[in-house]
């Protein structure tokens, strides 16, 4: 047993989406299997057994989860600069990523690793190819990843086999890491507009089959509703997934930039989740997702970074606050969407969002996936106990600078700053060499 006392504990855990107030001088007990046997005020702690190791932290908190990202894409790291998304996907990405191999996924998936690591993400959903890569990556590094390999179908996309092995593929990945408590496998497609109707058809068949979630980009850019309803007789992208199926299981919808409210309706009444991803809506002038709207019609919400060649940074602390300072510009009111709501997108809402119970609280029975900020992180100082408000302060001042230790499963795998698992010269290194193949310079 171990327990991790601290000045603030902040749970996350409260019923219904609230968000608990945290506790003053707290304290988590965490049992050899890694999950939290006792969590509490310190002075309402159950006396601790012998052999039990006793550390002091700051302030302890779950760590983050990223719910959209497509990790691997550090390799193609600020290549496109400035292009708009159709050209940046089409003239960029889609070529170098049809060079891939998957030694290629693995190596910038643990090189991506380290970064989220580092900023206190221990857990991210990934939509990329080669998905036993990805896994493998993940693992590699020691954390958490809900592995969604992703079908596109368009010709300058050549990397994957046909979309039904695709599909085989996803399932038996899903089977062949069933014992494994790090990764979790859903399915994916690229959005409505890459992918033909038949795949989604059959993804959204499949998925039910199967019981996995299914993870999708929607309505990111504004062009995007005119080729939905090119290709669908007048549909917009949410009806046209509704109509085929595919919102009946558990979607993990990325962006909902350009949803108008009769598309929010259909969301809800389908329980379709949206992982809001503002620094990357923002970098590529995508627009300002409605997410009060979404919030008021009910709609489970997560924060994701998006890949790291659309948005450079895998910091969930810049995207909390790029979300709360977007979606005041946009009401004018700087009462919307506060601190608390935007630390429960990137945890126990999040966990929510990705269905993976035990995650993003702290509270008996889940995982001790958690992570400390310093108490002598001069940023998040002066602390004047009577006005404190240790959210704020967490999303505000908080950054990745910040964080002194973080936690998998009760596993440290960072401590100030320096991710434990895996040796960063040598990941940065094979990146490095990979990432220049894919450009056709040569090594
Ligand atoms: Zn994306």
């Amino acid at each position: 047993m171990d327990r991790y006392l601290c000045d603030v504990l902040v749970t996350m855990d409260g019923p219904a989406g609230a968000v608990p107030a945290p506790i003053s001088g707290g304290a988590v007990d965490v049992g050899d299997d890694g999950r939290i046997a006792w969590c509490g005020p310190a002075a309402d702690a159950p006396a601790l057994g012998p052999g039990a190791t006793v550390h002091t932290t700051g302030i302890l908190m779950p760590s983050l989860i990223n719910a959209h990202c497509h990790t691997p894409m550090v390799l193609l790291r600020g290549a496109g600069e400035g292009l708009p998304v159709d050209r940046w996907l089409h003239e960029v990405m889609w070529p170098r990523e049809s060079k891939l191999t998957p030694g290629d996924v693995r190596a910038g998936m643990r090189l991506g690793a380290l970064e989220l690591l580092a900023n206190g993400i221990t857990t991210s959903v990934e939509m990329y190819f080669s998905g036993q890569a990805v896994a493998e990556g993940a693992t590699d590094a020691g954390m958490r990843c809900l592995v969604t390999p992703g079908v596109i179908e368009d010709p300058d996309f050549t990397l994957t086999r046909p979309w039904p092995e695709q599909l085989d593929e996803m399932v038996a990945l899903r089977d062949r890491w069933a014992e494994s408590d790090l990764i979790d496998v859903g399915m994916a497609a690229h959005a409505a507009y890459s992918v033909s109707r038949e795949c989604l058809t059959a993804i959204a068949e499949r998925a039910a089959g199967a019981g996995m979630p299914v993870h999708i980009h929607l309505a990111e850019q504004q062009w995007e509703d005119a080729a939905v309803r090119e290709r669908t007789g007048g549909l917009a992208a949410p009806e046209y997934l509704e109509s085929l199926g595919l919102l009946d299981g558990d979607v993990i919808a990325a962006h909902g930039v350009w949803l108008t409210p009769d598309d929010i309706d259909v969301l809800a009444r389908n329980d379709t989740a949206v992982v809001h991803c503002p620094c990357s809506n923002a970098k590529h002038a995508s627009g300002v997702a409605p997410v009060t709207d979404m919030q008021a019609a009910g709609l489970r919400l997560a924060i994701g970074t998006d890949g790291p060649a659309s948005h450079h940074r895998l910091d969930l602390f810049e995207e909390m606050r790029t979300a709360i300072r977007t979606a005041r510009i946009r009401s004018g009111d700087a009462q919307t969407f506060g601190p608390a709501e935007a630390l429960r997108m990137t945890t126990a809402g999040a966990a929510e969002v990705l269905g993976w119970d035990g995650l993003g609280r702290l509270a008996p029975g889940c995982w001790a996936d958690m992570m400390a900020l310093s108490a002598s992180e001069p940023a998040l100082h002066p602390v004047i106990e009577a006005e404190d408000d240790p959210l704020s302060r967490i999303v505000w001042s908080g950054s990745p600078r910040a964080i002194s230790a973080v936690w998998v499963a009760g596993r440290k795998v960072v401590e100030d700053g320096r991710v434990l698992t895996l040796d960063v010269a040598e990941a940065v290194a094979e990146a490095q060499a990979r990432a220049r193949r894919l450009t056709g310079a040569r090594p």
